[in-house]
Formats: structure tokens, sequence, C-alpha cells
């Protein structure tokens, strides 16, 4: 049983650990935006050693997915700031099937007004084969190379995709395929080599070939022992200690340590799965370009229910036994309750009780901060047309 008064209890593996092995854990990871929302979304009450298993095979596995590297960049793209031009991230579009080299691969990538990205590194092991760009530690000695293929001419764009690459590729070998004779843009862009011209023969004959086969890997529960962090990070926030000792917490903390697919899904967890676009009635708990997270109690069971920016949603079942657990949270907000990350802004709001969010969304008297990032979101075509026309005056 979880002491927690006396001794440290780590919340992922439930062991005791000394205190020096302590650590700062985002319970959503600070690669989404967890580093602009309050301590709600922290604890310190995770081992070091669940914290670095967590951020690589839970927290990477969800981040560096194909489907929520997309999430990322519209949740900075639709809030972009056209008179300033700031790095965004990029979408992931999986690897070539055809190997330039036998222990290289080539990732494509997409950038902002969809510029295709080619990305050479080296193979890494099958075991992390899901992750975009491979194991990040072999990254560090690996830095890649990465070659950008324009389809505008706009100043705006074009060094907005520049930036883009430079802050995501970090140190990679970085090459136009494009002929630009403007210093401002050439200054970018590193000298030929032998090996770019191997390079540049393999990405022609991807391009100039009639299909073009690439792929991306997921594990068959893509996205449940994040789902199951998340919910067991968050419940502990809703209701403390107690909730650590409960049967489905414990489930929890089995699915994470878990490495098979088929026992993973034995276990009793209640959730809606990923790739769910929400409908009609949905929409109103949807906040385009934006992380909307939902908390609930409704009798026994509490509930968080996550919107994603292109309004794609998850929902996972916190606890079973809630009427048994005391929470000031819940009580303050009317069981239920909303927060909204902007990773793009630096930005998070809320709490507010989900009633007064459902009033705002229906036309009601709004909340001011919610109101204002509504009307700084942007569609593409909204964008595209500001931005031709600042580059006009
Ligand atoms: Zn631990």
């Amino acid at each position: 049983m979880f002491d927690c008064n006396n001794e440290f209890c780590c919340i992922y593996c439930g062991e005791y650990k000394t205190h020096d092995e302590q650590s700062l854990e985002h319970i959503w990871p600070s690669g989404l935006g967890g580093n602009y929302a309050p301590d709600f979304f922290r604890t310190d009450k995770v081992c070091k050693k669940c914290n670095n298993i967590a951020g690589l095979f839970v927290d990477a596995e969800f981040q560096k997915s194909q489907p929520i590297s997309a999430e990322l960049f519209f949740s900075f793209f639709h809030f972009l700031d056209c008179k300033n031009i700031e790095a965004v991230p990029l979408i992931f579009m999986g690897k070539s099937r055809d190997a330039p080299d036998n222990d290289e691969v080539c990732e494509f990538w997409l950038g902002p007004s969809n510029e295709t990205i080619y990305y050479f590194r080296k193979n890494d092991e099958k075991s992390l084969n899901h992750l975009a760009k491979g194991n990040p530690i072999s990254r560090r000695k690996d830095k890649g190379r990465v070659y950008i293929d324009f389809c505008t001419e706009n100043f705006y764009w074009i060094l907005l995709a520049i930036k883009s690459v430079n802050v995501f590729f970090k140190k990679a070998q970085f090459r136009s395929l494009c002929v630009f004779d403007d210093p401002k843009f050439t200054r970018f862009f590193d000298h030929e080599t032998d090996q770019s011209s191997k390079d540049r023969e393999f990405i022609s004959l991807l391009k100039f070939s009639k299909t073009r086969h690439s792929y991306f890997e997921f594990p068959l529960d893509f996205g449940l022992r994040f789902q199951a962090k998340i919910a067991l990070g968050f419940g502990y926030k809703l209701f403390g200690e107690k909730y650590l000792n409960s049967d489905y917490a414990d489930t929890f903390r089995v699915c994470l340590k878990e490495g098979s697919f088929q026992k993973r899904n034995e276990l009793f967890i209640y959730g809606k799965s990923l790739f769910e676009l929400s409908n009609e009635f949905e929409k109103i708990l949807t906040v385009p370009g934006c992380f909307t997270f939902h908390f609930g109690r409704v009798f026994d069971e509490a509930y968080l229910s996550v919107y994603l920016p292109t309004g794609k949603n998850f929902q996972i079942a916190i606890s079973n036994e809630a009427n048994k657990f005391s929470s000031d949270i819940f009580d303050r907000y009317g069981n239920e309750f909303a927060v909204v990350l902007v990773p793009g802004k630096k930005m998070f709001i809320g709490p507010f009780s989900s009633s007064k969010y459902y009033i705002h969304k229906q036309n009601g008297p709004k909340i001011s901060e919610l109101n204002e990032l509504e009307t700084s979101y942007r569609t593409r075509e909204q964008l595209e047309y500001e931005i031709k026309r600042l580059s006009e005056i």
C-alpha cells in the first residue's frame, strides 16, 4: 500500500524510492505544450527511471507519431503571426519504402506551405521504428541531411519553411532543391559534397517515379499507454494519494509496464480511441487549433475527454469509483471543468466550469480570454490571403 506521507512513492511504478530519485514529470508532455500549463499538469511524484521510460516509450510514441505531428503543426499554424516569422513544427509523412543506402532511411516531412522535405538519417533499432526521426539519443550524434523542395515564391512562406527546418532538424546538413540567388535565403544552405550529389540522385528518382511508397508504423493500441499515463497522473492530481491505491489506478500501472499488446488488450480500461472525429454536438467541445481538456465526475465515474486541434478526440475513464474520493477541484467547479492549451501561442486558459464554457459556445456571455483566442484563429485561406496582401505592400 502507498504511504506517501513518509516516503516518496512513484505514482507510475508504485515503488518506494529515495528522494534523490524524484523528478519533475510533465503529465502532458512539454513537447505538446505541457510546459505552458500550470502545476496541475505536472507532478514531482515520479521516479527518474519511470520519467525516462515514459518519455522515450510512452510520450514519444504518441508525440512522434504521424497523426500527432500534424495536430501539433496545426496548433501553431492557425495562430501564425503574419508580421513575425517564427518556426513551426513540421508534419511527419512516413518513410520511403526504398532505401538510399542499406544502413539509412529517407523520411518525408511536410512544410508549412506544403513543401516536401527529405530527411536522411541512419537506421535505428527496429523497436523504435514507429518514432519519427528514430531514436532521439542516436540523433545527437547522427544529425542527418535534409533537403527542401519549395513550392512557392512568396518570401514569407520560404523564410518560414527555412526557419522551421533549421529549428526542427538542428545541425543537420541543409540544402535546397530549388535554385536561389538571393543571399537572404542562400546563407542558410550548406555546400555541396559527394554525398549530396548521391542524395539528389535518389530524390530525383523518387520525385519522377510514377509511384512513391511511404509508410509509418504504429503499435496496434496506439495511444492507449499514453492515455493510461495521463489518466493516472491527472487522477492523482484530482483525488490525491487515496486514488493511487485503487484497483483502477493499478490497472493503469500494469498497462504502462506491459510490453505485449495482447496482454494490454485484456486490461479493463474504459475509453474511446483517438481516431474518431468529433460529431456535430461534440464540435461545441472543440476549440479549433487547440488542445481542449474536459474533466468530469458523474456518480462513480471520473473521466477526461481531450479534443485535439483538428477535432479528433479521445476519452478515458480516470476512475470507476470517483464517489469514494474527495476532490477540491471538482467541488469548486461543480463536477465538470475545462482547460485549453495552445502550444503555438504559448498559452493556457482555464480552468472554467463546463457550464460557463457551454454558455460561451452557445453565444451567451463570453469567456473573454477564450473569445480573444478564438478570434485570433485563421484558416489556411485567411492566412494565405493576409500574407499575400502583406507581401504586396
Ligand atoms: Zn517509478
